[in-house]
Parts: structure tokens; C-alpha cells; sequence
């Protein structure tokens, strides 16, 4: 940690924006992995979700609608995602202290302690014991032999209702319950693609050693669309609104090149449609959300150089995606960083839940020309139903006619020449087949999706590290953009008397029933108070000075240059408005509107 980075992690709790949870109960119990978010925490996270509501959802809500689902879903849910079987990350236990990590994590950290630089995404349980083995990696913690590395499921297990055999799971990825809810949002869009469903909420991840603070957590949030769209029309018709957009890129080829040469991949700066032209990604809404994606971070106060995004290689990738990126962004605390995925997750999800739920999940595509389908029939045949299931034989007709309407069973009974449903065996001389010949104007086809996948809590941390500014004489600048900070203005009189407080508790209540988060404090010097605001970021101070009372002006005073206007009182809601919504300097603002501007010490 660097001497900012220190008192960055100092601030942030002695400020209230987080700490960690359960404080008062940390000597008892290991609860690692949860934070609290204080008074300023809250809001500023707030502000951070409501501007990716901006960039991502309200530009497009004619097509991308919010949802909101359970956070505890039943154990099905997660056997169709995939998640039962392949959300698991390496663990490893110390043979003499009994103490688990998780492998791949504790092999780079032991070899970067030797100087040793080893990239272990990817690799498997044999191939971690190997380095393991072979660098004669022990136990961090007492010294003695490691055992196998096993694998341990993340899924945070628990039981719905009163019967233990009724499992369920915290969702991992807040991504499922729009799957699982896309029938009803796709009738709600009139049976329209593109579609996008997006969800913001909690979500648990039972990681296996967090530490790294907001980077790392059990109970984190996340921000995701789902964007489903034809397979066979994967155009984007929104490119254009990010044409303009420096997307920092590392492709799956320079990635795969740089792990064989053990070196940092090539980064490659191109617009969205570039990188379409290019080919470097397998549709074009993923260029699209990579244009939105960095945007957001720089809103955020991210420069475009300090981000890219890193193709995951296909041993890298989660189970469900058929090309992914991360979204990285530099920290100063903890290197490269990856604040969003974006996948690419084919019809993957929402075959899964098909087949799990029984019901079809299906859009239709008109055809320009109709196409001649031929279609197979089945019919029960009853003599022979009858002469193998005698009395039986109306139950067995029903089977029949319920194997005619999946096309699944029809093919198993026609290629292997029988089928089991229950008790019954069916056979092929039970039938009678027909092949009808049919004109079909549409056909029926698997939405394909595309997901950005943003976690707050690490966009949170990072936007406060860019934010925060040591300016000398130990003060602290948190230069957040003015709608991102919690707190928009600080009402302050001159000095605690009347009438100046009175004037300044007048504004403070206006301000605050018009909706801005707004402090008022008369206590201290004007200086002191200037610097508290300035630390927790507050974009505008208001005084209450001695013409205040005469001709009814305040100055308002900028949080980064320290420059004042002054301004009629009753304009202080418009002025902070334009600064906050027209990311208007007051400086600009004051000129336009022939304000008296004044520079001066701080
Ligand atoms: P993933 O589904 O693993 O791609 O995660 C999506 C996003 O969630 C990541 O880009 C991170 O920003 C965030 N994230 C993942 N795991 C954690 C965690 N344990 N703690 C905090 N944020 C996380």
C-alpha cells in the first residue's frame, strides 16, 4: 500500500462511506467478505447505480426493462445454469494446521514472493498440485505440507421452508432470475427482439479467503443485462451512439500470444465499429456495451487509458460463455482490476432452463420466403396397444399421444425403435408414422444472449481512489463528479449568529425539501468547514455572509478551484442543478449569467 492508498482505507471508514461488518463480534467469529455502507457509503453508491441506469437502461428503455427477483432461488434454478457443477473455485488445506486457501491464489502470491510471475487462470487441479509441489509451496500460515488441491462450490447453500430436503441457494449472479423470468418479460415486450432485461441487487459468493476489501466479497452487488437477440440478425442498430468511444482492447489473440511468451498482453485502442470490422468479438452488441462500459468508467472519473478490456481465453471462461472480456481498470491499491465481465452466453441459459423446466423458451422469426417443413406424425396404433397392454390400453393410447407433441421422444421411439415413459414400453409397431408436408412462414429459434455484468462494490472502491487527492498540508480533495458525490451542497453562515444562521437553516430546509442532499454547519471556522466538505466531496459551498442580510446574496464556492460566485439566494437551487446535471463549472455558470466571480487563497 502506498501512503495514499493507507489513508485512502483510513478515511473511507472514519468518514462513513464502509467498513466491515460485524465489527464487535470479529475476535469471536471469522466473517470475512462483508462490508456496511455508512450514511455517505449509501448515497454514493446510489449515485453510482442511478448513472449506469442513465447510460445503460434509460437511453434504451424501449427495448431494456428492469426487473427485480428473488436473491434466494431453489436448487433446480442452479442445476440448469450450471452453477451446481462448475461454480467452484481450487482449495487447498494444510495438512498439519488444517487451514484452507484457495489454491490458485495462494500459488501466485507464494511466487511473486520469490520473484516468480505465474498466470494460473486456467489451469487445473493437477497442474496447480504440480507448481505446487514443484516450488515446494507450504502452508503461509504454520509452515507445514499442503494436501490436494479439491474443488470447493461457491454457492452459499440453505434450505426453503420448513424441509431440509428442499434446497436452495443465494443466487450467485443476479443473472438467473431474468433468465428464469424471460417468458413473461419477453409477452410484456410483444414477443419483440431485441430484448434486454436488467436487474440490479445482491448477490452471495462464499469465497473462499476474501481479504482485498470491496474487491472481494461474499455479499457484493451487481448490475446486469441480459440482451437476447436472433442468432440470426446479431446487428446492433445503437453503434452509432458510441462510434466515437477509444475502446483499450486486448483480443484473444494477443492474449493467447502473450501467456505462451509470458509477457502483458498487446492492447489495441479502436472505436466499437473497428473492433466489429476487425472481427475481434462475435457479435455487435458486445462492441456496443463495451462503448457504454467505458464511458461509465470515465464518467466515473476513470481516464480511458486506465482502462481495457482482456479477452478471457477459452479455458479462462466461465461455463455458459462462448467469448468473454473483463472489463479492467488500474488501481493504484491493487493493480489491474476487474470492475465488469462481459459475456457472451449464447442460448446456453435459456436451452438449460428449457429443458429443466419442461417449458419451451422460444422467439419466432418470420421467414421472407415460406419454407416447405416436413413434419412427423405419430398415431397410436390400437390393436396393437391392445394386444400387448390389454386392459391398459386407453393409458398407453394417452402416452402415445403425448410422445406425438415432443419432438425429442418422437425421434428417441423412431431411432432406437422404443421408448420408456413409466412402467410402459413403447415400441415402433405400436405407432402409425406419417410424414405430412407443411408451409411454415415462421420458425422458432433460441433468443442468443449477450451480458455486461458490472460489480458495485468495486466500482464504488474505484471511483473513490481516483477521487480521492492528497492537496498538500496533509488535506484531502474527494474530487468526485458533482452527481456521484452524496452530499451536492454545504449551506454555511459566516460565523454562528443571527441572523445569519437563521438565513442558512432557511436554505438548508429549501434546499433539502426540493430533493438535494444538503448539510448545513455553522460550527468552526470557515476555513475548517471549507476543507471537512471539501474531503467528503461536496461539489458546492453556499456562505452566508455579511451582504447576505442586505441585498439577499450568498457566494457559492467551487470544491476544486476554490473559486466563488456570488449569487441572488434564491438561485442556488438552479446553480447547483446546472452543475450537477449540466457538469457546468460554477466559474461558467457565474459568467453566463454575469455573475460577480471572485478568485481568491482557498
Ligand atoms: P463475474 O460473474 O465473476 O464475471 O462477476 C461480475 C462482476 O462482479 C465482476 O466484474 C466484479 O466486478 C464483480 N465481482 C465478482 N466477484 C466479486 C466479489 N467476490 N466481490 C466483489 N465483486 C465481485
Amino acid at each position: 500500500m502506498t501512503k495514499k492508498t493507507e489513508l485512502l482505507s483510513e478515511f473511507l471508514i472514519t468518514r462513513g462511506f464502509v467498513w466491515p461488518s460485524f465489527e464487535i463480534y470479529r475476535s469471536k467469529v471469522e466473517a470475512g467478505g462483508f462490508y456496511d455502507y455508512g450514511p455517505l457509503g449509501v448515497e454514493l453508491k446510489h449515485n453510482i447505480i442511478e448513472k449506469w441506469r442513465r447510460i445503460f437502461i434509460y437511453p434504451y428503455q424501449d427495448f431494456i426493462y428492469e426487473i427485480e427477483t428473488p436473491i434466494i432461488m431453489p436448487e433446480i434454478v442452479f442445476q440448469a445454469s450450471g452453477h451446481i457443477e462448475h461454480f467452484t473455485d481450487f482449495i487447498v488445506e494444510c495438512t498439519k494446521c488444517g487451514r484452507k486457501f484457495r489454491a490458485d491464489h495462494l500459488v501466485e502470491e507464494q511466487l511473486e514472493k520469490k520473484g516468480i510471475k505465474v498466470r494460473t487462470e486456467g489451469l487445473d487441479e493437477k497442474a496447480l498440485e504440480k507448481l505446487i509441489q514443484e516450488h515446494g509451496i507450504k502452508c503461509p500460515a504454520c509452515g507445514g505440507e499442503l494436501g490436494p488441491v479439491g474443488r470447493f462450490n461457491l454457492l452459499f447453500r440453505t434450505i426453503i421452508g420448513p424441509y431440509s430436503t428442499n434446497v436452495g441457494y443465494i443466487r450467485p449472479e443476479t443473472a438467473q432470475g431474468m433468465f428464469v423470468s424471460f417468458p413473461r418479460v419477453f409477452e410484456l415486450a410483444g414477443r419483440k427482439l431485441p430484448l434486454g432485461i436488467a436487474q440490479i441487487g445482491k448477490v452471495g459468493r462464499n469465497e473462499i479467503s476474501p481479504r482485498q476489501g470491496l474487491i472481494r466479497l461474499r455479499e457484493f452487488s451487481q448490475m446486469e443485462i441480459e440482451l437476447f437477440f436472433d442468432p440470426e440478425n446479431p446487428k446492433c442498430p445503437y453503434l452509432r451512439d458510441v462510434e466515437k468511444v477509444k475502446v483499450r482492447i486486448a483480443p484473444e489473440d494477443k492474449v493467447a500470444e502473450a501467456v505462451q511468451q509470458g509477457k502483458e498482453p498487446e492492447v489495441l485502442e479502436l472505436t466499437p465499429i473497428e473492433i466489429v470490422e476487425r472481427r475481434l468479438v462475435p457479435n455487435e452488441w458486445m462492441a456496443f456495451f463495451m462503448g457504454l462500459a467505458v464511458i461509465y468508467m470515465n464518467e466515473l472519473g476513470v481516464p480511458v487509458d486506465k482502462q481495457f478490456f482482456l479477452a478471457k481465453l477459452p479455458e479462462e471462461r466461465a461455463h455458459y460463455a462462448a467469448c468473454a472480456f473483463d472489463q479492467m481498470v488500474w488501481s493504484e491499491r491493487f493493480g489491474w482490476i476487474e470492475v465488469s465481465g462481459l459475456a457472451y452466453r449464447t442460448d446456453y441459459d435459456l436451452s438449460r432452463h428449457a429443458k429443466y423446466s419442461g417449458r419451451e423458451l422460444y422467439a419466432e422469426r418470420k421467414l421472407e420466403t415460406p419454407k416447405e417443413v416436413e413434419e412427423i406424425r405419430l398415431y397410436p396404433n390400437p390393436q396393437k396397444v391392445r394386444e400387448v397392454y390389454g386392459q391398459q390400453a386407453g393409458q398407453v393410447m394417452k402416452l402415445i399421444a403425448d410422445i406425438a407433441k415432443d419432438s425429442e421422444k418422437v425421434k428417441q421411439l423412431l431411432d432406437r425403435g422404443s421408448i420408456r415413459i413409466g412402467d410402459y414400453e413403447i415400441t415402433k409397431e405400436m405407432v402409425f408414422v406419417k410424414v405430412e408436408k407443411r408451409k411454415i412462414t415462421s420458425e422458432k429459434f433460441i433468443p442468443h444472449v449477450v451480458e455486461p455484468s458490472f460489480g458495485i462494490d468495486r466500482i464504488v472502491y474505484v471511483t473513490l481512489e481516483y477521487a480521492f487527492t492528497l492537496v498538500g498540508e496533509g488535506k484531502i480533495l474527494l474530487r468526485l463528479p458533482p452527481d456521484i458525490a452524496p452530499i451536492k451542497v454545504a449551506v454555511l453562515p459566516i460565523v454562528k449568529k443571527s441572523p445569519y444562521t437563521d438565513i442558512g437553516r432557511e436554505l438548508y430546509r429549501d434546499l433539502a425539501r426540493r430533493g438535494l442532499r444538503v448539510v448545513y454547519d455553522d460550527d468552526g471556522s470557515i476555513g475548517t468547514r471549507y476543507s471537512r466538505y471539501d474531503e467528503l466531496g461536496v461539489p458546492v459551498a453556499v456562505t452566508i455572509d455579511e451582504r447576505t442580510p442586505q441585498d439577499e446574496t450568498v457566494t457559492l464556492r467551487d470544491r476544486d478551484t476554490k473559486i466563488q460566485i456570488r449569487a441572488p439566494m434564491r438561485e442556488v437551487y438552479s446553480i447547483v442543478r446546472q452543475v450537477i446535471e449540466e457538469k457546468r463549472s460554477l466559474v461558467d455558470i457565474g459568467r453566463e449569467r454575469g455573475y460577480e466571480i471572485i478568485v481568491r487563497g482557498s
